[in-house]
């Protein structure tokens, strides 16, 4: 988990599990897996992450184990209220239930309410493991009865062999990823790991450092980002359909009816949201370089640049436009993402973006 304070703390929790649990930090930094690790071994008995049932709590696929996630960028009020329902039933299989929230800091603050009575008055079998980036969007009753767990940023050092460990690459390489991805693990993984990301991020920097575009320039741009959505959601199709003939595999034929149906409305959402990604990695790429040709364009020299294996591009296209129009263009980037993240129109809020270049 490359948290060995984190880790010596979840295991003495799993032995004496208590209530609520609130895993804080930044993205990247292992969350989810702990937060799977620390199901595992509440509902396996021995804690051994290799029988069926921890490999079903690892797939997000046992009954006693419920992984919540944002539907799009939120959690709907039912939803929340439906999940404090179940955690009032006993466990199906083992001694405990686990209900792990991803990104609690998305439940908006007039739902927070619909879990507070759950998490008051626990069931004592239940467990809850709440994972979010920050805790200033709790209500200050939700944070009292948490325990908070820490996971401290990886620094870049440990980013550096965390992917050399995880990735057959020359250290030089590694280097230039951590620089790209600036702290990101996340984002260093996927651009380690899938070749697209990287042609994401190029087609993006070269989309943002054109400071003569033309309508059809601004639409071309707009249908590559689509491309780029569109492939995403193929290869994650491809590997749905891997994860259901492995897990079929596993589980024969018993209560296959329950977990297939929790499987499917699982993938369609990851769809969705797969696509949503990837198009705000599109313009978070464009945002870094309308920073740097604002920078570039304001005089400042190269060493500083975020897209610094774009220095060339950038340094000729910063001075075609004052610098406000550069700035701006960062606001307009940012607004777009905050658009995508609340259900907008993706192929509109592109689109009417990169019109802003023309
Ligand atoms: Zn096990």
């Amino acid at each position: 988990m490359g948290h060995p304070r984190v880790a010596s703390v979840l295991k003495g929790a799993a032995a004496r599990p208590t209530g609520t649990y609130l895993f804080v930090g930044s993205p990247g930094v292992g969350k989810r897996n702990a937060a799977r690790v620390f199901a595992a071994a509440l509902v396996c008995p021995e804690a051994c992450g290799e029988c069926n049932t921890c490999r079903r709590v690892l797939a997000g696929l046992h009954p006693d184990v419920t992984i919540l996630q944002p539907e799009g960028y939120t959690f709907p009020v039912e939803v929340l209220r439906a999940t404090a329902q179940a955690a009032s039933q006993s466990p199906i299989e083992a001694e405990h239930r686990v209900f792990i929230i991803q990104e609690a800091d998305r439940i908006p603050e007039r739902s927070q309410n619909a879990l507070l009575k759950a998490l008051e008055e626990p069931n004592p079998s239940v467990v809850w493991v709440l994972l979010a980036h920050a805790l200033q969007p709790f209500l200050p009753t939700i944070l009292s009865r948490c325990q908070i767990v820490d996971f401290p940023p990886i620094g870049e050092e440990a980013m550096l062999e965390l992917l050399q460990s995880r990735f057959d690459l020359p250290a030089d390489e590694c280097h230039r990823l951590v620089r790209m991805s600036r702290g990101d693990l996340n984002a260093a993984v996927r651009l380690a790991s899938d070749p697209a990301t990287a042609e994401v991020r190029d087609r993006a920097i070269a989309v943002a450092a054109n400071p003569h575009m033309s309508v059809v320039e601004a639409l071309d741009a707009a249908d590559a980002a689509k491309a780029f959505a569109g492939s995403a959601r193929e290869r994650m199709e491809r590997q749905q359909a891997a994860e259901l003939s492995r897990l079929e595999e596993v589980s024969g034929k018993d209560g296959q009816g329950a977990w297939k149906k929790k499987l499917a409305d699982r993938n369609k959402r990851t769809l969705r949201r797969e696509e949503t990604e990837v198009l705000i990695d599109f313009l978070s790429w464009m945002g870094a370089a309308y920073r740097d040709l604002a920078a570039a364009s304001a005089g400042s020299g190269t060493e500083s640049l975020i897209a610094f294996d774009h220095a060339a591009a950038i340094v000729q296209a910063a001075p075609g436009r004052p610098t406000k129009f550069w700035v701006d263009m960062i606001e307009h980037c940012l607004d777009a993402q905050l658009a995508l993240r609340n259900n907008a129109n993706p192929a509109l809020a592109v689109e009417s973006l990169l019109l802003r270049m023309v």
